[in-house]
């Protein structure tokens, strides 16, 4: 896979699967624009890329910041080839615990953001004949008990990847997503639980999954990297 003279952005990069995917793509010569709240946390991504990157401090909750981060892409480079939706937070809550403070969080980041910053990229990426990859979960696949919004708003971001393949089929614009199960990142820690008891239901995780083990992170970042490809 070569991305030598393309331009990925790659949401929520200053961790976990954005950072590791930005990191890869750039092993394979993409110039990556680096975005994410926590400017410590896109400084280290930074460091690890080997190629041009920029990085955009931005929330993608805000639209000032989704219009920002399409800009200042624009700006230094010029073109946008691959878009990867990967922001995202969890919500480890049964229906009846989860507050409508939540509900509207957990929606506002994982859909309507995505839904948003998409939009203000498909002009550029009609323009490159680029594509895009959301970063959903198999919870947007197959239902857990506890997890109903998160699960909730997965399901709509896979639902949203399938109409826009087909609405952007005929302009040569690919979408597509990845559903991981498991993978170590600061996924749980993000959501409120620590660090022991992230470790205890990931332990417990493993031996749910097929494998007997978690997913990593280098396994996302070849998924991604494959659908960004002109080999997808
Ligand atoms: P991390 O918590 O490690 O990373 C989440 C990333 O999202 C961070 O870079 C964070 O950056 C960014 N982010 C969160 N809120 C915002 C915001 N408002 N504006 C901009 N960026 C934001 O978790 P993962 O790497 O695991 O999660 C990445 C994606 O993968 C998510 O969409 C998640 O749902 C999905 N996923 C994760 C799985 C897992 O088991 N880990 C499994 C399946 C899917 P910052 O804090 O700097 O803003």
């Amino acid at each position: 896979m070569d991305f030598k003279n393309k331009v990925v952005i790659i949401t929520g990069a200053s961790s976990g699967i954005g950072r590791g995917a930005a990191e890869y793509l750039s092993s394979l010569g993409a110039s990556v624009v680096l975005t994410g709240r926590s400017e410590n946390g896109l400084k280290e991504t930074a460091s690890k890329c080997t190629t041009e990157f920029l990085i955009v401090i931005a929330d993608v909750t805000k639209q000032e910041d989704r219009v920002k981060i399409i800009d200042e892409t624009i700006k230094k480079f010029g073109k946008i080839n691959v878009l990867v939706n990967n922001a995202g937070q969890g919500l480890m809550k049964e229906t009846m615990k989860a507050t409508m403070e939540e509900y509207d969080f957990i929606m506002d980041l994982n859909v309507r953001s995505v839904f948003n910053l998409t939009q203000l990229a498909i002009p550029h990426l009609i323009e490159t004949q680029g594509n895009i990859v959301n970063v959903s979960s198999v919870t947007g696949l197959h239902p857990f008990p506890g997890f109903t919004v998160y699960c909730m708003s997965k399901a709509a971001l896979d639902q949203f990847t399938r109409c826009l393949a087909l609405e952007l089929a005929p302009k040569n614009v690919r979408v597509n997503a990845i559903n991981p199960a498991t993978i170590v990142t600061n996924f749980l820690q993000a959501q409120g639980l620590s660090d022991q008891l992230a470790k205890e239901y990931q332990t417990k995780g493993a031996s749910l999954h097929a494998l007997g083990r978690l997913g990593t992170i280098l396994e996302t970042s070849h998924a991604i990297a494959f659908l960004a490809s002109d080999m997808s």
